[in-house]
């Protein structure tokens, strides 16, 4: 039976991979790697030689159809891995998924790494409920955003790049709060991984003395 499995990598840290993410990726017939030179790398530390294909957000909408028809009508199971964590999530996948189910294949999703949850769970911030928004948009859209968060009560997370925290945290001051609280994880799972928490203002004393490098969620307190 052909079967798509949605595969989480590390964020970092490269023994964050489960044991059956391993032995899947080894038994299927082709990975949908996101970009095969990355992936190889990972798969060259397990010693897994299954063929790697490219997918990624620049042909997804060309193939994804095409993909599906070809492993359903061989009768192969194949993988699905991005760059780093979940596939889907801020990364390729959905439209994979989507058309997969359409078309009657079987999904199986593997639980694993994924950069938001840690960081969610070290802000020390409610996490019973909150809300994911992974990049915000760069222009359009995203000063709505942020004013939707001053009088958002759950907790939320963001993805940012690295050369956009200062001009994000100028934005959450102009909107939020002033003891609204903000926490910052960056390059989680690796060597210089860091968690810091605290008000917007004390966020940018320590960001405008230190130019943000690396990778970067963000976490913003609920409206008290
Ligand atoms: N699919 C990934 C996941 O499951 O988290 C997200 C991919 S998205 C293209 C990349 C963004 O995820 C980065 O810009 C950063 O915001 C976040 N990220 C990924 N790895 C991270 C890490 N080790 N530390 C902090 N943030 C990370």
């Amino acid at each position: 039976m052909s079967c798509l499995y949605i595969v989480p990598t590390p964020i970092g840290n490269l023994k964050d991979i489960t044991i059956r993410s391993i032995e899947l990726l080894n038994q299927v017939d082709l990975i949908l790697a996101e970009d095969t030179r990355t992936t190889s790398h990972l798969l060259k530390q397990y010693n897994i030689s299954t063929p790697l294909r490219s997918y990624h957000q620049y042909n997804e909408h060309k193939i994804t159809k095409s993909i599906v028809k070809e492993m359903l009508e061989a009768n192969k199971s194949f993988a699905l891995v991005s760059d780093a964590g979940t596939p889907a999530i801020s990364d390729p996948g959905f439209l994979l998924i989507r058309e997969g189910l359409k078309q009657g294949l079987e999904i199986i999703t593997l639980p694993g790494p994924t950069a938001f949850v840690p960081a969610l769970l070290q802000s020390g911030f409610p996490c019973d409920t909150f809300i994911f928004e992974g990049f915000l948009p760069h222009k359009k859209g995203r000063q709505k955003k942020i004013i939707e968060f001053s009088q958002e009560k759950r907790t939320i997370v963001l993805y940012e790049s690295p050369h956009r925290i200062e001009k994000l945290l100028k934005e959450l001051e102009q909107h939020l709060e002033k003891d609204r609280k903000i926490s910052i994880s960056r390059e989680l799972t690796k060597k210089f991984e860091e968690t810091t928490t605290g008000t917007i203002h004390e966020l940018q004393l320590k960001y405008n003395s230190k130019k943000p490098k690396g990778e970067f969620v963000v976490v913003i307190e609920g409206k008290k």
